[in-house]
């Protein structure tokens, strides 16, 4: 059973025109994200260490889907895949943070991720541990600066200062992560975005 404030940001998000549901457990939202892709359906995604450690991509090539995934490609073709996802029939990807008040807030390097969240493939499912609700929009701008793109900067062992200090610099370096930001607060019409709240600890 959802807690109380998981049951309020479920209850705000619906009410934002998203398509929640809540799951106790990552193997109950696997189940249902693969439930929710018919065959044939093409799958882009973006960059999402949730879905990564979900292992779905796997899943989906076991099934036959055409997958597009950057962080599975060449980085000479990085880019045209990046663009191949944002045409794809289902998009998978996490979310950086979800307020309470039921808004989805995202900040790209390069902007696929978030622009695929929001206009491109007709169907989205993002898949998002409780750890990532905050209170609201200044909050989750605060948890992706200081948790966020410290991890993944050290991840990818960027020449960013986050990835040395763990602690957002503001920086004007070559590789800053911190280049879009992007509030959805309603899922736009013609759009069925997913939203699957776990009640686990999933990705940064
Ligand atoms: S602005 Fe720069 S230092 Fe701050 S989190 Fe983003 S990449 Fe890291």
């Amino acid at each position: 059973m959802a807690n109380f404030k998981v049951q309020e940001v479920l209850k705000n998000l619906n009410k934002n025109n998203f398509k929640a549901k809540y799951f106790s457990n990552v193997q109950e939202a696997k189940t249902a994200v693969l439930n929710e892709i018919a065959p044939n359906q093409s799958i882009g995604i973006g960059g999402s260490m949730t879905i990564y450690d979900m292992a779905l991509h796997k899943e989906l090539q076991d099934r036959g889907h055409k997958i597009y995934w950057h962080w599975l490609a060449d980085p000479s073709e990085r880019n045209e895949v990046r663009t191949k996802a944002a045409d794809a029939d289902v998009y998978l990807c996490s979310s950086n943070a979800v307020t309470v008040d039921g808004t989805l807030v995202n900040i790209d390097g390069i902007g696929n991720r978030v622009s695929s969240m929001f206009f491109g493939p007709k169907k989205v499912i993002i898949v998002c541990g409780i750890n990532k609700i905050t209170q609201d929009f200044e909050q989750a701008v605060d948890r992706i600066k200081t948790i966020v793109c410290p991890a993944n900067a050290k991840r990818l062992k960027l020449n960013t200062p986050c990835a040395k200090t763990g602690k957002c610099h503001d920086c004007y370096t070559e590789e800053r992560m911190c280049n879009i930001t992007v509030k959805i607060e309603r899922a736009p019409a013609g759009r069925e975005i997913h939203i699957f709240l776990v009640d686990e600890s999933l990705g940064f």
